[in-house]
């Protein structure tokens, strides 16, 4: 495990902030977990390495938990949109390397920009696009908008490409879309070779214009 020594703290003990905190801690990592709600420190305070009861929107409790010391804290606070936007602009008055939030909506997300936040998430829009990929096509088994034009899709190899080699799946210029890796059973091949012969049951994941990752993934419903 490398780069055991960053340090992450998670504002907001709510479902998502529980899940990224108690993953990190569980892969090794240092972390601070604060809540102002007294239950929810009280319920979480095995699963990471402290667990804090405070008020993030106050700068001189931040101050005092010494969170400018942390390379990562996440804004967790989901229904109080005010509380979250206070606490990532103390976090970013204080110093904070690198601040994650949580967004509600797009224009929750634009202000936080704003004000600072390095990397702004919207869990519910990108899980519900997850999903309805996925609920489109059995053949579809993920996919990550990585900006409003650019996804990464990760199919099962359709028919028409099996037993050919990728240069001959001709992909990237029916499509425009880039293999980057070749899952076959547990062996990842990441780049994949272009003489590569794509087998049944081979995971293909990849990267490309969403117009033409919406093309291919029309044919492989
Ligand atoms: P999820 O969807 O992740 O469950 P949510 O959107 O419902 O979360 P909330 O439950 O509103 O989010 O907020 C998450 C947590 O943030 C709550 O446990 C709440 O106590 C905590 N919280 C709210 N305001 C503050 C604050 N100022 N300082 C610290 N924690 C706070």
């Amino acid at each position: 495990m490398g780069g055991n020594n960053k340090q992450f703290a998670v504002i907001g003990l709510g479902r998502f902030g529980t899940t990224v905190a108690k993953a990190l801690y569980r892969l090794g990592y240092d972390v601070l977990a604060v809540d102002s709600d007294e239950e929810r420190v009280h319920a979480f305070s095995n699963e990471a390495t402290h667990v804090v009861q405070a008020d993030s929107t106050d700068e001189e409790t931040l101050k005092a938990l010494g969170i400018r010391n942390f390379d990562v804290v996440v804004v967790a606070i989901g229904q109080d949109i005010q509380a979250n936007m206070m606490a990532t602009l103390l976090l970013r008055e204080l110093g904070v390397p690198y601040i994650v939030v949580k967004a509600a909506n797009a224009l929750h997300g634009k202000m936080l920009e704003k004000i600072g936040a390095d990397r702004v998430v919207y869990p519910e829009r990108d899980m519900g696009l997850r999903l309805a990929h996925n609920l489109v096509s059995s053949n579809i088994l993920d996919f990550i908008e990585l900006s409003p034009n650019l996804s990464i899709v990760e199919i099962s190899a359709p028919a028409f490409v099996v037993g050919q080699t990728l240069v001959q799946s001709n992909l990237r210029a029916l499509y425009e879309v880039n293999v980057v890796a070749l899952k076959r059973g547990d062996d990842i091949k990441v780049p994949p070779k272009p003489e590569e012969v794509i087998m049944e049951g081979d995971v293909l994941v990849l990267v490309g214009n969403n117009e033409g990752l919406r093309r291919l993934e029309a044919e492989v419903q």
